[in-house]
């Protein structure tokens, strides 16, 4: 069998940028100003690639980006039309290569469920100190507008580090959650990383009354963020990224040392680092790294979306023991 190769995309949400929304500064380091919405282009774009090359993986979806409104009932300032294009691209195009799941609520402020206002806290630090009583429902709710938009999902994405504190409470909400929402028993999550240790690979974090909750982690680290600093865009720039992940021979780069210590490479990016503040930097990148390897590791590994890694984890949970930290 070859080895599961995937690629996971954190912080999608339809042509709002929920970085611009919740970063430090307004502006990139190089100091240009942020970009608060990505044209549906550089979407389609992106799935130029990932059918070009065959990528599969997992791709958020945050249905309240930025505390502006959501993906049912339409989001500020974006045109109905932008925002049904940009969905119908994702569930046409990106799935079923890319499982979708949601990133909590927002990637912003908590969200009061009742009024569906913004809390003054971050998603972040309100998840610290909740409990399944207050976990169910929240993750309910970012499953379901996902739904009613037409996006099956059994996984979830964590924005930042959410429930890390409280992972047991967490864990056993998202596995509650997904059943209750699309009646799968098997459900994924995405919290954690796992790099440079041998052997890295997704393990069952739960089982619980015929329940199975297949924790996967990233295991790269994120080379693709420096692209949002720079105006940079030209080839050899794009190829100097694409070496940290794998080089043109396909001897060295991060991918190549997770295959030789028996761990599964599963990349890690975000959004905003596809984007690159709207020159489309690390689309280039993502484009290149799929070349190589195609070219390289065809014998070796096999891209899988997240659902297809937790049937696999879920087959053989002997073989998928949790990792000790
Ligand atoms: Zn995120």
């Amino acid at each position: 069998m070859k080895t599961p190769i995937s690629w996971l995309i954190d912080d999608p949400a339809p042509v709002i940028s929920v970085y611009h929304e919740h970063a430090e500064s307004r502006f990139t380091e190089d100091g240009r100003p942020l970009a608060a919405t990505y044209s549906n282009e550089l979407l389609f774009e992106f799935c130029d690639i990932i059918e070009r090359r065959g990528i599969r993986g997992k791709f958020s979806v945050v249905p309240m980006p930025g505390n502006k409104g959501d993906i049912v009932n339409g989001l500020e300032g974006i045109d109905d039309a932008e925002l049904k294009e940009w969905l119908d691209c994702v569930k046409s195009r990106v799935m079923p290569a890319f499982s979708v799941g949601p990133e909590m609520l927002s990637h912003h402020k908590a969200v009061d469920l009742e009024s569906g206002k913004a809390l003054s806290m971050s998603e972040r630090h309100w998840a610290m100190t909740q409990d399944r009583t207050t976990f169910v429902p929240y993750i309910s709710k970012a499953l379901s507008l996902l739904k009613e938009v037409g996006m099956h999902s059994i996984g979830v994405t964590s924005p930042w580090d959410f429930g890390i504190e409280v992972e047991d409470e967490y864990q056993h909400s998202i596995s509650v959650s997904v059943e209750r929402v699309s009646g799968s028993k098997k459900a994924w999550f995405f919290l954690r990383d796992v790099v440079d240790k041998p052997n890295a690979k997704p393990w069952v974090a739960l089982e619980e009354d015929g329940r199975t909750l297949v924790s996967i982690p990233a295991t790269t680290r994120e080379h693709i963020w420096q692209t949002i600093d720079t105006p940079r865009t030209d080839r050899e720039y794009v190829c100097s990224i694409a070496d940290g992940l794998i080089s043109e021979d396909g001897k060295s780069g991060e991918i190549i040392r997770i295959l030789e210590t028996g761990g599964y490479p599963i990349i890690i990016c975000h959004w905003q680092s596809l984007m690159s503040n709207g020159l489309g930097t690390g689309l280039k990148v993502m484009d290149e790294v799929g070349r190589r390897v195609a070219e390289n590791l065809s014998d070796r590994v096999e891209w899988m979306n997240f659902e297809e890694i937790t049937d696999m984890v879920v087959a053989d949970k002997a073989a998928y023991p949790k990792p000790k930290f």
